[in-house]
């Protein structure tokens, strides 16, 4: 076998742009479907997979016949395994359910691909564009899952797998995203892409005015490690102070808010006061700033952020988008495997 990534492959389906028969990713999808994903829809809309019925056309004898693993019954086509198998249009027929609107079964996943875009009611264009794709990987995987590892086939871990998958691709694609996977799990309609699709200028950091502080702050959660950080700066631009360290916690909008009530905890234990604080996660300023909807698993920390604010005369926390805030950003991700934290406070100069 010769040199080969999907990567190049891609490059030489997107050549011929994938419209041979009149279907292509759409030019808005190309920058969030992972190139694997829209390789393989555009195999599957041309019937150039490995189903069992295609498998058996080249003369492959399969050990336990060509039945779908999922109903046993009838032929593995394509069109069945990713549409007509009952199994698999309770999926279909759950996500248009949650769409609000009823369909008949399409001929062929060409068919289906085509008539897609049509069929959208609440859900944000982009989002409602990928769900075919996760759909369909989910599928592949589960079946695969079920010959080749001998799982017990599951609509449940298809339909999960599907949300996670979209949730997945809109994270990686747009990093301030301020929805998490339980809000995806809820279903779309609540979920707004247009925030990012409008395009937004770059804004940077800016120093604070007059005698007033300003505290950049962030958390940074991966691999199930959790780091929080802070930057001091003054109107001169003057690092004034910071810290970063790990935090046990379990998911990101807690080291978030675990980063303000520091940055907090800091102002009062080198006596500082006017401090304006600014965070990139829209949640938790939503979180301090308001009292309603505040997440009952973080109340102690809320509390004490309630508790300390006026202590530090603290003029606000602000939401910042991500560009603005690196430092911060930085000694959060640093603090996840910090094993000595840095809490440093170096005062003004002059
Ligand atoms: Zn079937």
């Amino acid at each position: 076998m010769g040199l080969y990534s999907v990567k190049s492959m891609c490059a030489v389906v997107e050549a011929r742009r994938f419209t041979e028969e009149g279907w292509s990713v759409p030019q808005f999808l190309r920058p969030i479907l992972p190139s694997k994903i829209a390789l393989f829809l555009w195999q599957v809309q041309k019937n150039r997979i490995a189903s069992k019925e295609n498998l058996e056309q080249r003369g492959v004898v399969l050990e336990n016949g060509a039945s779908c693993i999922f109903c046993l019954s009838t032929t593995e086509t394509v069109a069945h395994l990713f549409l007509h198998c009952p199994q698999i249009w309770m999926l279909w027929t759950a996500v248009l359910q949650r769409e609000g609107i009823m369909w008949s079964i399409p001929e062929s996943v060409s068919t289906l691909l085509a008539e897609w875009s049509l069929l959208r009611k609440n859900t944000s264009r982009i989002l409602w564009e990928l769900i075919p794709y996760a759909l369909c990987w989910g599928i592949w995987m589960a079946r695969n899952n079920v010959i080749f590892h001998d799982k017990l086939f599951d609509a449940e871990v298809i339909w999960e797998s599907h949300v996670f998958l979209l949730f997945t691709w809109i994270r990686a694609w747009w990093k301030d995203c301020p929805y998490d996977a339980s809000q995806f799990e809820r279903g779309f309609s609540k979920i707004d892409l247009t925030a990012k699709v409008s395009v937004r200028p770059l804004i940077p950091w800016k120093p604070p005015q007059g005698t007033i502080l300003k505290f950049n702050v962030d958390g940074s959660f991966q691999s199930g490690r959790a780091g929080i950080g802070g930057i001091l700066r003054n109107s001169a631009r003057e690092v004034i102070g910071e810290f970063s360290r790990k935090v046990e916690v379990k998911r990101a909008d807690e080291a978030e808010v675990l980063a303000i009530l520091y940055a907090l905890l800091f102002g009062q234990q080198f006596m500082i006061v006017s401090v304006q604080i600014e965070s990139d996660s829209s949640l938790a300023v939503d979180w301090v700033s308001e009292t309603k909807n505040r997440p009952w698993n973080l109340s102690n920390e809320l509390n004490m952020i309630d508790y300390l604010y006026p202590l530090v005369a603290c003029c606000g926390v602000s939401h910042i988008l991500r560009e603005g805030n690196m430092e911060a950003d930085e000694l959060a991700k640093e603090g996840c495997s910090r094993e000595v934290p840095i809490w440093k406070y170096v005062g003004q100069q002059g």
